[in-house]
């Protein structure tokens, strides 16, 4: 989560009123207060001296509140942002329920053991009884495990758990999301990333097997980028690395990040080889609050078999009662997500999964081509992926970039991130869109019609306006 500074002096509420009579809580909530009659708001930045009626409080709250944005016009995020109302009421009923009293709340972590399974059936895993995962946060610690799980398994082979004089690797595309340049920096490992080049914006397999040596814990693939949406060619690198083994001996496993891609590749690409089909992708990782569906957060990662997963790093604890063996960061997590994720494999089955997924990836398509169509916009991919798409301006436009158009959009209530790319396409500079399920045809066509209105008054602009930072950070999700 964000790192925050204690106390500021731009608190809303600890200001001198420039009136000490004045009453600065709405009558309406105060003076109805019976718990302490209070009249003055409450202090935001220290615990008040008493406690306030709860109304009182879910008002104040509610207040503070107002001022965030509409998630149904936020084009910039991955995450789940609306669900039934079914799917409400089993959140609700898991929501005092902790995922790691595995003894007390059985029924949940056997729901959670049956969405590994269904996962591992949907990823093709050889032999599912064989199969291991668990859930997470999200894709960030599944992540860090499968990461975890390279390492010790590399510490194994060249033997002894820290080498002294040996340091780990990990080979990606520049393109990685900002979870595997966490885990590189926490977990020691060295960040060996193959740079974009022209229009390739993600990892290339031959130059990514150039750059394994007997120190490479894996290979992480995206399916698909964060940056464009484009699936990374997951069975080309492993074919490369196949033929480095040939070549060099050296045997070097693959994992595949399917934040996104996992929840649409096996609904939409059933002939795309991207999972456990591929004997060298001994893991996968995706974000359930991603296109599996559900709110915040939740996510999965999973082992081909047993063996991918060192034993050593499974703890079994026994003071909850029982002693189911487990994989995780955390200790305490809500249940709540977990119910819901298999809420949502029950509910949609591979029909109804496929249904949305083709309706996100038809909105996506549609809405790339008329932007692709304009004469101001360039599709650098098409939303045939992921559902999402990039695209930037076109070389002869001159009278404004991406950042204005980000910022005329937000304008309007839209949240469209304009970003640069890494190396070496930093002079690359682009707009993204992620077409996700509540993000219909017709909010896409209001969207079509807003762009359209802005454009003329950005072509009459002198020149683009300069980039507010915060604009260009709104992309990670
Ligand atoms: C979103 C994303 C992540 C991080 O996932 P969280 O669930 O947000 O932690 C990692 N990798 C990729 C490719 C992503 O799209």
């Amino acid at each position: 989560m964000s790192l925050h500074k204690g106390r500021t002096d731009t608190g809303t509420r600890d200001r001198p009123r420039t009136d000490p009579e004045a009453v600065s809580v709405n009558p309406f909530y105060g003076e109805a207060d019976p718990v302490s009659g209070m009249t003055t708001e409450p202090p935001s930045h220290r615990l008040a001296d008493s406690p306030m009626a709860p109304d009182a409080a879910r008002q104040l709250v509610h207040d503070e509140l107002m001022l965030d944005g509409n998630s149904r016009l936020n084009l910039a995020t991955f995450v789940t942002t609306w669900m039934e109302p079914q799917a409400d009421e089993v959140m609700a009923l898991c929501r005092d329920k902790n995922m790691i009293d595995k003894d007390e709340y059985p029924r949940t972590a056997e729901l959670e053991r049956r969405c590994v399974a269904m996962l591992a059936d949907l990823w093709n895993a050889p032999d599912p009884s064989s199969a291991v995962g668990c859930s997470t946060t999200g894709s960030s610690e599944a992540c860090m495990l499968a990461g975890m799980a390279l390492k010790r398994r590399w510490a194994r082979r060249v033997g002894g758990r820290y080498p002294a004089a040996a340091r780990p690797n990990l080979v990606m595309g520049a393109n990685v999301q900002v979870c595997w340049e966490k885990f590189c920096n926490f977990w020691e490992v060295e960040a060996r990333q193959v740079p974009m080049e022209g229009e390739r914006l993600h990892i290339d397999p031959q130059a990514a097997a150039q750059l394994c040596d007997e120190n490479t814990i894996g290979v992480v693939t995206v399916l698909g980028s964060t940056f464009d949406g484009s699936y990374e060619p997951v069975a080309d690198v492993c074919e490369a690395l196949d033929a480095l083994q040939e070549r060099t001996g050296l045997e070097v496993p693959v994992h595949v990040d399917g934040a996104s891609g996992a929840m649409i590749a096996p609904f939409l690409d059933q002939d795309l080889l991207w999972d456990f089909r591929l004997p060298r992708v001994t893991s996968v990782n995706t974000s359930g609050h991603k296109y599996g569906l559900v709110y915040p957060g939740v996510g999965w990662a999973l082992w081909r078999s047993s063996e991918a997963l060192p034993e050593e790093l499974v703890f079994r604890v026994n003071y909850l009662g029982g002693d189911m063996p487990t994989f995780a960061l955390n200790f305490s997590r809500p249940g709540a997500q977990v119910a819901a994720q298999y809420y949502t494999f029950l509910r949609l089955g591979r029909r109804g999964f496929r249904a949305v997924q083709q309706t996100a990836r038809g909105v996506a398509r549609s809405l790339a081509a008329r932007i692709g169509d304009t004469e101001d916009f360039r599709l650098l991919t098409h939303g045939d992926q992921l559902p999402v798409f990039a695209f930037t301006t076109e070389s002869h436009v001159t009278a404004f970039d991406v950042f204005d158009v980000s910022r005329r959009l937000r304008e309007r209530g839209w949240l469209v991130p304009a970003y640069t790319f890494p190396p070496n396409r930093q002079d690359l500079s682009v707009l993204r869109i992620v077409c996700r399920n509540g993000f219909t045809a017709d909010l896409a066509d209001m969207f079509m019609d807003d762009l359209s209105a802005l454009l003329p008054e950005l072509r009459g602009q002198g020149g683009p306006l300069g980039r507010p930072e915060s604009v260009a950070t709104a992309f990670h999700h």
